[in-house]
């Protein structure tokens, strides 16, 4: 294609609202352009080049693992959300409309209900399952802080899948198989990434995985080890059981005046011993559905903190929100001394799995300068959970080696879903014998607008972006310096017409520019490789270049077809 001709709006400014590098140069690159600054896009030439491209490698390995694509209805009748329980629990994400007769509807932020809808309609018996359907369609969700561009948009382009089953076994060997061909997607869009344990909500289980893009600006926070395989989000890692090389504070049970002790650190300090031996009591307060609360005190070693995610799901809330000093004194709590074995009523205790032994344990005691030593969890019956926040060098659970962070960006989800949905719409099949079963689901989603973010998060310098070769929009950029130079310009555009009858996607950037500008549109839009024909030609040379690290090569002008050739086809 011919730069003269396409629509590539690029700029000098950066967008007001953009910190991120993808963001700035989806932008600046005249990729995307923003509707109305609300997590609104319109994808302009370029960019829907990429994302066809991206979405393209994603169907390739979809639909070679057997999946078949269709495309359901965008607009969604509430109905079916009413079915399954969401409409009222899905919260503000779901943006709720009615039409000219009143009837409720709803824009699509995943699709579940509309899938197991279709299947249910379809499917009746065990001999046409298993099956597996996707479509690469628009998901809206009203985020309540659109940000980072196509990061996190309200409208978003998600690849999701759903397959349904006979049988728990024949979803996780299908859970298995996605998760094989999710490798194979993110390694041919050529990105370093890591699939690791996610949360998988009040369901729970270890039925959820997440792939997670490398990179520092990404909003997860995952926990690797480096010995062994083992990854999981934050939200859902779990550690081996965390011991203390410095003594226990032994002392038979008693209460202990400790004042000006409301913190973990003054405790630790009072009586110069290791948080590890201090149990730290924080309160919440759990919401539910239908405005319904309970407060909830959640106890742990003083050396932890609390996973909110984790503990959300202790309790089956929808949310966890902190609870004020009056509310606590209203309750009979004392803030900065509260115990989990001095309780009143109405408030629920949950305690961390790793106090299930402990013992030498100092807690508050629910009055104020007041605390209690000597406490030992062994053989208390009580409500144990894990709901701590693993630590950087806390050790692997697989392997014992020392855990550390590192940052990532969600760009897919595969999740064992089961028989919820299937049961509440009522997607039954017959089985071998004639009885009638719920079918067994798994779901599986792609962030395909995302993932344009996420490879350019991975992949730019401060000049602009550097696609990945099946991401760009482009296999070569050739750039004629002066479009005044006929020698320059017959060079150009031979090399243009033979390269793209060899079938490479080429751009000629045949513009009446300065090469400055070309040059720099050039590092902005970020084609892997490009071809400089400029002043050098009278000495018969042009350049190669490599965007990545941007590397010139300079190379005799008879010589460049046969050398593009050689590196790129
Ligand atoms: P997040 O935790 O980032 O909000 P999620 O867990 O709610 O995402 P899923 O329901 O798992 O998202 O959706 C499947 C995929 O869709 C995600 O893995 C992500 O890549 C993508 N996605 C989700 N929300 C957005 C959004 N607002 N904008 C762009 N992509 C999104
Ligand atoms: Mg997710």
């Amino acid at each position: 294609m011919r730069f003269s001709r396409l629509l590539i709006p690029t700029t000098k400014e950066t967008p007001n609202d953009a910190t991120l590098a993808s963001h700035i140069y989806l932008i600046r690159g005249g990729f995307i352009q923003s509707v109305g600054g609300s997590g609104l896009y319109n994808f302009l030439p370029l960019g829907k080049k990429v994302l066809d491209k991206v979405r393209a490698v994603v169907k390739d390995e979809l639909d070679k693992a057997n999946c078949q694509e269709v495309s359901l209805s965008f607009v969604t009748p509430a109905s079916l959300w009413k079915e399954s329980g969401r409409f009222e629990k899905y919260g503000k994400e779901l943006l709720r409309f009615k039409d000219r007769k009143n009837n409720d509807f709803i824009l699509g932020p995943t699709h579940e209900e509309m899938m197991v809808n279709l299947v249910k309609q379809t499917v009746k018996s065990y001999k046409q399952l298993p099956l597996n359907l996707y479509q690469i369609n628009l998901k809206f969700r009203d985020e309540i802080r659109p940000r980072f561009g196509l990061m996190r948009g309200r409208e978003f382009l998600m690849k999701d899948g759903y397959s349904f089953h006979t049988s728990t076994e024949d979803m996780e060997r299908e859970f298995t198989f996605m998760e094989e061909t999710y490798k194979k997607i993110f390694r041919r869009l050529g990105l370093d990434f890591r699939v690791v344990e996610a949360d998988s909500g009040a369901i729970g289980g270890s039925g959820s995985k997440e792939f997670m893009v490398l990179a520092d600006s990404g909003e997860d926070t995952i926990v690797v080890c480096d010995a062994c395989d083992y990854g999981a989000n934050i939200e859902a890692a779990v550690r081996k059981e965390k011991t203390c090389d410095e003594e226990a504070p032994e002392a038979v049970f008693a209460k202990f005046h400790t004042p000006n002790t409301k913190t973990i650190d003054e405790l630790s300090e009072f009586f110069h011993v290791n948080p590890f031996y201090l149990v730290k009591t924080v309160a919440k307060k759990a919401l539910y559905d239908e405005g319904e609360s309970k407060i909830v005190l959640f106890a742990l070693r003083g050396s932890d903190d609390l996973q909110e995610v984790k503990a959300s799901n202790a309790v089956q809330a929808n949310e966890l929100v902190d609870v004020s000093e009056e509310e606590l004194t209203k309750l009979g709590l004392v803030a900065g001394y509260m115990s989990p074995t001095i309780v009143p009523e109405n408030v629920i205790v949950v305690l961390d799995n790793e106090l299930k032994e402990a013992s030498s344990m100092i807690c508050g005691a629910n009055e104020e300068e007041y605390h209690l030593i000597g406490n030992s969890f062994k053989g208390v019956e009580a409500n144990y959970h894990d709901v701590i926040s693993v630590q950087e060098g806390d050790l692997c659970v697989c392997c014992g080696e020392p855990l550390r962070y590192t940052k990532g960006i969600e760009a897919g989800h595969i999740f064992q879903l089961g028989t919820q949905y299937s049961e509440a719409l009522g997607a039954n099949f017959l089985d071998e014998n004639g009885k009638s079963k719920p079918m067994v689901m798994g779901t599986y989603g792609i962030g395909v607008s995302r993932l344009l973010a996420a490879i350019i998060e991975q992949n730019h310098d401060d000049k602009g972006c550097i696609w990945t070769k099946a991401s760009a929009p482009f296999d070569l950029h050739i750039i004629i310096s002066n479009i005044k130079d006929e020698k320059q310009v017959a060079l150009g555009e031979e090399l243009y017409e033979s390269l793209k009858a060899k079938g490479l996607d080429v751009l000629l950037d045949d513009r009446k520019e300065r090469f400055g500008s070309k040059i720099k549109d050039y590092e902005l839009l970020g084609v892997p490789h490009a071809v400089i024909i400029g002043k050098k030609l009278q000495d018969g040379t042009v350049e190669f270049v490599t965007r990545k690290e941007i590397v010139k090569e300079s190379v005799l002008a008879e010589n460049i077809m046969n050398l593009v050739e050689e590196r790129m086809l």
